[in-house]
């Protein structure tokens, strides 16, 4: 792993100590910092990154890029299981060791220097180290060889700073040493056995990867339902997918406290009611929280350690002069790294047209401001089946008193689901809002539905008319037919009154 110690590399700004100005600063070089000044850059805007880890941040190294990584192989091997002729030609097991070899070769072995080519080539200045906003357009940085190196911006600074596990200060959880994501993404061997602490998408995802991977998987969860913020059947046709892979998934179960007497000895949770699990090792995927705390926001007026508001052009509210902007995960508005991009691009062409003087409200194709982060925001949970979401569920919209018709369609009965794989089981519905004539929402669950998706985000954000969606015809034999399926039975529906 890299000790992101700030070696030397082609982009890094050659101050060692001392002060510089740029046009536009930004703290932190995930995906959504990297986007932002690749957005200014491209502008014309002189722009520095900040970060204190790794160029490409959480997502690249201990979040999406390694977790797909680990998914990728048993679903892969599921694939040809599924399908006869295929099936007989797979007779081993996976190759645990040469999974985790391909995740590290995907994480390039936690080192960056690829990414910082990337901002190289770009024209984005790197600067190594700790940042903290210091009042008004100033940038202090806390370099790693020591040493601070004060920064101003003559336009914007933009918080791209992300968010880090939130883990429960439960009794003995100190002593547990629990895996966060960082640790379940990036291990380097299999737990004999695993117990995973949540139901949302990090603990799901966590428990299809490393019970493929051999552990013995026990999911621990307060509530009855998986996947909660999707549609109740997506977290039922997961449940039932990680049982059969032999996950043990325990609703109502609330870890009280832990313990791990011996270091290198198993840990145990006890549950309120006074059950105990055993386990190897435990995951907390408990939630995120903002990496504020050390940020300087107290500077500025706002309150460290807490989510950033901002406005549509991802402008931090309650902090004059139309300098300080908060892109990403820190903002809360949408915590994947697409819809995080998707502000960045935002954000970075609001920086240049405020930096030229020109108005933010008048670009072509809206691209100043950030509509689709509530209305249209699609989620794909890797899992066995795959669960994919964009716009509302159904309980969402009766709840904001929506009128809106529910359609719901086996995927199995699609005919090229059935020769996609042998026995093909999933669901999809569609979330018809009455008024407005279009999809508020659709869910699909099933093999590979990951890539239907795309369809159902233009149809919502595009706020196609279903009418319309009828003349968009699928080919056949796909899964792309369950498009039909779904018109189809809401025209019935309709017309059954
Ligand atoms: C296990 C897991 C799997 C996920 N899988 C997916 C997925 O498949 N698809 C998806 O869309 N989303 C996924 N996500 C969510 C995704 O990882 C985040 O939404 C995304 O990383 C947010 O990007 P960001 O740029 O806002 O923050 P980050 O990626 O966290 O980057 C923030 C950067 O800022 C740096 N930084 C922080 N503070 C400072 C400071 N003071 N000074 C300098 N630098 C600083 C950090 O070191 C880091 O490099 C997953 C999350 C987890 C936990």
């Amino acid at each position: 792993m890299s000790d992101a110690s700030g070696a030397s590399a082609p982009s890094e700004s050659r101050e060692a100590a001392g002060s510089a100005e740029y046009d536009v600063i930004v703290i932190g070089a995930g995906p959504t910092g990297e986007n932002v000044a690749d957005r200014t850059v491209a502008a014309g805007l002189r722009t520095a990154i900040v970060e204190s880890e790794l160029v490409g941040g959480d997502c690249s190294y201990w979040a999406c890029i390694p977790s797909k990584a680990l998914l990728r192989p048993p679903a892969a091997l599921a694939a040809a299981r599924a399908v006869g002729g295929a099936r007989e030609a797979v007779t081993g097991r996976l190759d645990a060791a040469a999974v985790l070899e391909r995740r590290d070769s995907f994480v390039s072995g936690w080192q960056d220097d690829g990414q910082v080519s990337w901002l190289d080539s770009a024209g984005i200045e790197l600067v190594r180290g700790h940042g903290r906003l210091d009042g008004e357009r100033r940038v202090t940085v806390r370099r790693p060889e020591g040493g601070t190196l004060v920064l101003t911006a003559r336009h914007a600074v933009a918080v791209c700073t992300g968010s880090a596990a939130a883990v429960p200060g439960l009794p003995g959880v100190a002593e547990a040493r629990p895996w966060t994501p960082r640790e379940a993404t990036s291990a380097k061997s299999v737990p004999g056995r695993l117990a995973i602490v949540g139901g949302g998408v990090v603990g799901v995802e966590m428990a299809a990867a490393w019970g493929a991977l051999g552990s013995k998987v026990t999911l621990l969860m307060r509530g009855e339902r998986l996947l909660p913020r999707m549609e109740a059947f997506a977290g039922e046709l997961v449940a039932e997918g990680l049982a059969e892979r032999g996950v043990e998934v325990r609703g109502g179960a609330s870890v009280a406290a832990l313990r791990r007497p011996d270091p290198r000895g198993p840990v145990t949770l006890t549950l309120e009611g006074g059950e105990e699990v055993e386990a190897d090792e435990v995951l907390f995927a408990t939630g995120r929280r903002p990496r504020t705390e050390d940020i300087g926001l107290e500077t500025v007026g706002l309150e460290p350690g807490s989510w950033i508001e901002v406005d549509d052009t991802l402008r931090v509210s309650g902090v004059d002069g139309d300098w300080l902007y908060c892109v990403g995960d820190t903002n809360h508005r949408s915590m994947v790294t697409h819809q995080g991009k998707y502000q960045a691009r935002v954000a970075g062409a609001v920086i240049a047209a405020r930096a030229a003087g020109e108005p933010v409200d008048a670009a072509p194709w809206g691209r100043h401001v950030a509509t689709a982060d509530s209305a249209a925001v699609p989620q794909v949970v890797f899992s066995e089946p795959e669960a994919a979401s964009v716009g509302v569920t159904a309980e969402e919209a009766e709840r904001a008193g929506r009128r809106v018709r529910v359609v719901d369609y086996e995927l199995g009965n699609v005919s090229g689901a059935a020769l996609f794989a042998d026995g093909y089981r999933g669901r999809a519905r569609m979330v018809v809002d009455l008024d407005r004539g279009h999809l508020a929402g659709v869910t699909f669950v099933g093999p590979q539905v990951s890539d239907l998706l795309h369809a159902a985000t233009i149809a919502v954000a595009g706020e196609v008319p279903v009418e319309r969606l009828w003349h968009a015809v699928p080919s056949f034999p796909t899964v792309s037919e369950i498009w039909l399926r779904l018109l189809e039975t809401c025209r019935d529906q309709e017309a059954a009154g």
